[in-house]
């Protein structure tokens, strides 16, 4: 049992099973036992391994992409280039270094939106030594004016959703409750979804189907696009996901690079559910934005990762080319992150910024 186990039961036994959104977000934000809030996940010793900790390629063709977009946005003045969620801020220092390599005129602020004071401390350290000054916010209302090109990897995913299940008595909201046995358990809670809300086939399906909503990720991504459509601007968000609506129970917990029960450990598991694209999509569409949607494969080999590695791994030893292939394949083979992770571009409508195209 965790300390946070121990605080999420007297909570329960206070007031009742809580939602899954609100399982999650203490899991992951509580301030003093909160995954985000008090531990170090990234990396081989932590719990997983993203996309900017494989490889320094993904943060240059990142930050490659961001540089096209602020061009085909006629190359605004005052621009603020920002990330979201930069957990230790490697993506961040990558792209830094890229840009003062890109053009020397391209002198964005640079701006971190982090939500848990300790990652941002940790980031500052990251980029002490980098060639431009950032600045730090805990939220996206509080970033400075100015066309604004942000990225943001594995964000969404770590947001909290809500999960609805179908029992004999219709869809149900499920809840985290206390068990018989006195462990932690789902269950089906009182509440019922908006029927506006649920995915086709709902109706006919079996007893214990679950589907998902994201509210929060909706708010979310409606605050940055909000902000897009009011000053020029452009948005690029990698996650793990699909194009719903769909049924289906995404909710997973990683410990320690395995899969771990999401009740198990609260505070010290990762938390994460898949990304609904569609849906994120929609909210960028209300603001009348375009939202291209590519597989992060195709978006990397597209940008050049094949050109980029075979520069990177010139004159290295056979070893570490070795190394630079591997790279490869994790970030974009199909067997790897290439097909099931997604990168949503969210830009002016008319402005197209390859890969994506501008019917898209
Ligand atoms: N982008 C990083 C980290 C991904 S983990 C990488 O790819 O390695 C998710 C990150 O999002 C963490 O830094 C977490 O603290 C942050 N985060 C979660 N919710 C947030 C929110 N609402 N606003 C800003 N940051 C948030």
């Amino acid at each position: 049992m965790t300390p946070l186990t121990r605080k999420i039961r007297r909570l329960i036994e206070a007031a009742g099973p809580m939602s899954v959104a609100d399982y999650m977000a203490l899991c992951l934000f509580d301030p003093e036992d909160g995954y985000y809030t008090t531990r170090e996940p990234f990396g081989r010793a932590g719990d997983f391994t993203t996309a900017p900790e494989i490889s320094q390629m993904f943060g240059e063709l990142v930050a490659v992409w961001l540089y096209s977009a602020w061009q085909a946005c006629g190359a605004p003045e005052g621009a603020v280039v920002a990330e979201i969620g930069p957990g230790r801020g490697t993506l961040m220092q990558d792209m830094l270094r890229t840009f003062a390599r890109l053009d020397r005129r391209f002198a964005p602020r640079v701006a971190m939106v982090e939500a848990s004071p300790r990652l941002a401390a940790l980031q500052k350290e990251t980029l002490a030594h980098a060639p431009v000054r950032a600045d730090w916010y805990e939220r996206p209302e509080d970033l400075p004016d100015g066309p604004l090109f942000i990225v943001g990897n594995e964000l969404f995913d770590a947001l909290p959703i809500r999960q609805y299940v179908k029992t004999a008595a219709g869809w149900r909201e499920r809840a985290v409750g206390i068990g018989a046995d006195g462990a932690l358990c789902l269950m089906a809670g009182a509440g019922a979804p908006d029927p506006a809300l649920l995915p086709p086939g709902a109706r006919d399906a079996p007893n214990g189907a679950v589907f998902e909503h994201a509210p929060a990720r909706e708010a979310l991504m409606d605050v940055l696009c909000e902000r897009l459509a009011r000053e020029k601007g452009a948005g690029l968000f990698v996650d793990y996901g699909y194009e719903g609506p769909a049924l289906g129970d995404t909710l997973q917990a990683v410990r320690r690079h395995g899969y771990d029960d999401v009740l198990s450990h609260p505070g010290e598991a990762d938390l994460t559910a898949h990304v609904d694209f569609a849906a994120l999509a929609a909210t960028a569409r209300a603001h009348r934005l375009s939202a291209p949607l590519t597989t992060q494969g195709k978006f990397l080999l597209e940008l050049g990762l094949l050109e980029r590695a075979g520069r990177l791994g010139a004159g290295r030893s056979a070893k570490e080319q070795e190394r630079i292939r591997g790279e490869v394949e994790r970030l974009a083979g199909p067997e790897a992150m290439g097909e099931l992770f997604k990168v949503l571009a969210v830009l002016p409508t008319g402005i197209s910024v390859p890969p994506f195209r501008s019917a898209d």
